[in-house]
């Protein structure tokens, strides 16, 4: 909550580069009226409300509610104002103090109350809450949208392109028509793109999504060391895919990555290797401790993600994808993790797991001979190229997405 009638706001709104107003949007009830109600923000900094008002008695009272997205608890922000017939009104919030996530649709409301007892609440506004450092050069197709800053023109056609594929690609698995529009942010490069995805909790990330939104953030960049638009684009689009298959009702953190993770067009080599020497010195992960969330530790979170797509793939593989939009349904429907499996697959996640593990077993047989193999190519590798580890490394690096 502030109150300030900051002396600095000048210099902010000179730095705002969005400025929303509302003019008269709410209309007299009981002769309070709303002349002119704006917003403006810095991005990852203030976001600043100015209202002026009049009403036929003085006006005593003024309130913002502030949501930082639909169905947020309200945050309440008491401005100073000279009590008046007329009043202009001034608010500001540390986006540091709110559960503000970039790109999102944020909402506020103004209540007002005068002398003689009338009471007005205005009609909630909502506002994207874009990353303003840049300007956004817009592409689009279809209902597809690219929001580029500092990308060159052909990067941009690019991701349209290959958005437009991964589109057909989804609706075709997933059996979903409707998606709506889907807005893609595509940062310079992944230090820009981690400077506005700075989430509340500080969480990093290399790569976003918004399914609520239909926003995707992600990098242009392709080199090493970053994972690529081409690995992010579809792995996000399918969380988008998929929260659309499952109504917005939640779905497994397992189903959800391990999806996400299949619809990528250069898998991560490494993975299936990580996922065979766990099972080989038993340090699975139980699936049912991987339903609502992942483990934090660098190699389990590795882990947990490799898990995901393999058992989505042993899924798809043993059951059929149709064994997917079953899972998607349930979960539309209620279901829990457990139950989901039970109702879509016709038996208990614990049995679930213990196929995945028994066909692991039987693929690995032959596969753990090739590990050694390479492991000792892996070895040979690292004593002759001093370069190579970074590269090797490369692949085992924590992943942060959503
Ligand atoms: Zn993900």
């Amino acid at each position: 909550m502030s109150t300030r009638f900051a002396g600095g706001a000048a210099a902010l709104i000179t730095l705002a580069a969005v400025l929303m107003s509302s003019v008269g949007t709410s209309a007299a009830q009981d002769g309070i009226t709303v002349q002119d109600s704006s917003v403006n923000y810095v991005f990852g900094r203030q976001i600043e409300f100015t209202l002026t008002a009049a009403s036929s008695a003085p006006i005593t009272s003024a309130m913002l509610i502030f949501w930082a997205r639909r169905g947020a608890d309200g945050e309440i922000c008491e401005p100073e104002f000279e009590p008046g017939y007329e009043i202009r009104a001034y608010c500001a919030l540390d986006v540091a103090g709110l559960e503000l996530t970039p790109f999102t649709l944020a909402g506020y409301s103004w209540e007002l109350g005068d002398l003689s007892g009338r009471h007005l609440e205005t009609e909630p506004v909502w506002f994207r809450y874009k990353d303003n450092r840049f300007v956004w050069e817009l592409y689009e197709r279809d209902s597809i949208r690219v929001h580029a800053a500092g990308v060159a023109r052909e990067t941009i056609e690019d991701v349209l392109a290959a958005a437009m594929v991964t589109a057909e690609e989804l609706s075709r698995q997933l059996g979903v028509t409707e998606i709506g529009l889907l807005d893609i942010y595509l940062y310079e490069n992944l230090f820009t793109l981690r400077s506005g995805l700075e989430l509340p909790g500080g969480e990093l990330m290399d790569a976003y999504s918004d399914p609520e939104n239909g926003v995707i953030a992600i990098s242009a960049e392709e080199g090493p060391g970053s994972d690529g638009w081409r690995r992010a684009l579809p792995h996000e689009m399918a969380h988008i895919w998929l929260y659309r298959a499952s109504s917005g009702a939640g779905i497994p953190l397992w189903l959800n990555e391990g999806y996400a993770m299949t619809l990528e067009p250069e898998p991560d080599p490494y993975m299936d290797a990580f996922v065979e020497e766990a099972l080989g010195n038993g340090e699975l992960l139980p699936f049912s401790s991987l339903c609502v969330g992942f483990p934090s530790g660098r190699d389990e979170l590795y882990l947990a993600y490799a898990q995901s797509r393999s058992l989505v793939r042993y899924i798809r593989d043993r059951y059929g994808q149709e064994a997917i939009r079953s899972l998607l349904a349930a979960y539309a429907g209620g279901a829990t993790c457990e139950g989901g499996v039970q109702s879509a697959l016709g038996l208990s996640l614990d049995d679930l797991e213990r196929g995945w593990r028994l066909h692991l077993q039987k693929v690995s047989g032959g596969a753990s001979d090739r590990l050694q193999v390479v492991l000792w190519l892996v070895l040979l590798a690292l004593t002759s190229l001093a370069m190579g580890y970074g590269f090797l490394y490369s692949g085992f690096r924590k992943r942060v997405r959503r």
